[in-house]
């Protein structure tokens, strides 16, 4: 597909696209933790309304005891995000990652390519060399953000200090080939236009051909509270935009519907238009909820399951990897071996 045809693909109208996207039954979901470990960042996008909130860095214990609190309440995934904070470096996150590791089998998801850059760079190492000390500390997956539009000029307006495209994809494929997994995210409707979400899309199916290291794609609609923007896609926009990352990433195992930034009414929505996957219970998140999402800060597994039946799906619990564990059909639950 070219990035012509991804164009002409966000000119059809929704119902259109609605009509191209082959349905699928189950709707998968975690039990998950998102930990932000810290807010001070030195890179200071314009699009970003977390690093001007109150600043806080955790303690290695407060993650690790944050970590297994939620492991303890059920969590298999444990999604650990920041910033760029030029006071932490590797050995903080080995810290974190070997402790968690010792003493839990969830699956560790952690640092976005932006951060994997800052701090390998920081830290004078090469990516390689920085991934595989992580790796043997427990990482196991990358987290997909610091993607935004992964198109140069884009960048240089809302993100002119993180790195950039050819420096993001360059981390992914690194991980892939040293067999960390990953997810990818769009963060949609601000300063772009449909032509450079169609460049996104496209390097990403390009990337995803070769490694075949992406596990999920994560269309993010913008909010611009506490932002240097005002702009807001409107939710035909997201519901197209949804659909569209269906149709190119076809390759990708899932798109997320993450109802933490959608809300619920249009995640619920949006599994009609080719999300199958609602993320997870996310439990304590910081960073949307810093640009004013005004959904729930974690979501209990019966309001998920409740929310993909209403949209007529079959809800599945899965780990971080997608592999199912526990399917919910009609009110019978089957466990997955
Ligand atoms: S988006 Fe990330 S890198 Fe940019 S200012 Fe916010 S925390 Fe820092």
């Amino acid at each position: 597909m070219s990035i012509r045809e991804i164009e002409e693909l966000f000119a059809k109208d929704l119902h259109e696209l609605g009509c191209l996207i082959k349905a699928e039954k189950i709707v998968t979901f975690s039990i998950n933790a998102h930990i932000n470990y810290s807010n001070v960042c030195e890179t200071k996008c314009k699009i970003c309304a977390y690093h001007r909130k109150k600043q806080f860095t955790l303690s290695v214990d407060e993650v690790v005891s944050e970590a297994l609190k939620a492991v303890k309440a059920g969590a298999t995934e444990l999604h650990i995000v920041g910033s760029h904070n030029p006071e932490l470096g590797i050995e903080y996150f080995e810290e974190i990652f070997r402790r968690i590791s010792s003493q839990c089998s969830a699956t560790i998801k952690a640092l976005t390519a932006a951060e994997v850059h800052y701090y390998a760079k920081k830290e004078k190492m090469s990516v390689r060399e920085f991934l595989s000390r992580l790796k043997s500390a427990g990482l196991k997956i990358l987290a997909g953000g610091g993607a935004e539009i992964l198109v140069d000029s884009v960048r240089k307006e809302i993100c002119p200090r993180k790195c950039n495209s050819e420096e993001w994809l360059r981390v992914m494929r690194i991980a892939h080939e040293n067999g960390i997994k990953s997810n990818a995210t769009m963060l949609f409707g601000h300063v772009e236009s449909k032509r450079h979400r169609a460049i996104h899309l496209y390097k990403l199916r390009k990337l995803q051909e070769k490694t075949g290291g992406f596990l999920a794609f994560i269309p993010l609609p913008f909010h611009p509270e506490e932002t240097e923007y005002s702009f807001k896609p409107s939710p035909v926009d997201i519901l197209k935009t949804i659909a569209v990352s269906r149709l190119v990433l076809s390759n990708f195992r899932a798109i997320k519907a993450y109802w933490v930034m959608l809300g619920l009414e249009l995640a619920e929505i949006a599994l009609s238009y080719g999300a199958n996957d609602l993320d997870g219970t996310v439990g304590y998140e910081r960073i949307a909820h810093s640009a004013g999402a005004k959904t729930p800060v974690g979501l209990p597994a019966e309001d998920l399951i409740r929310l993909i039946r209403n949209a007529n799906k079959i809800p599945a619990e899965r780990d971080a990897f997608f592999n199912i564990l526990r399917v919910y059909e009609d009110r019978e639950v089957r466990i997955c071996e």
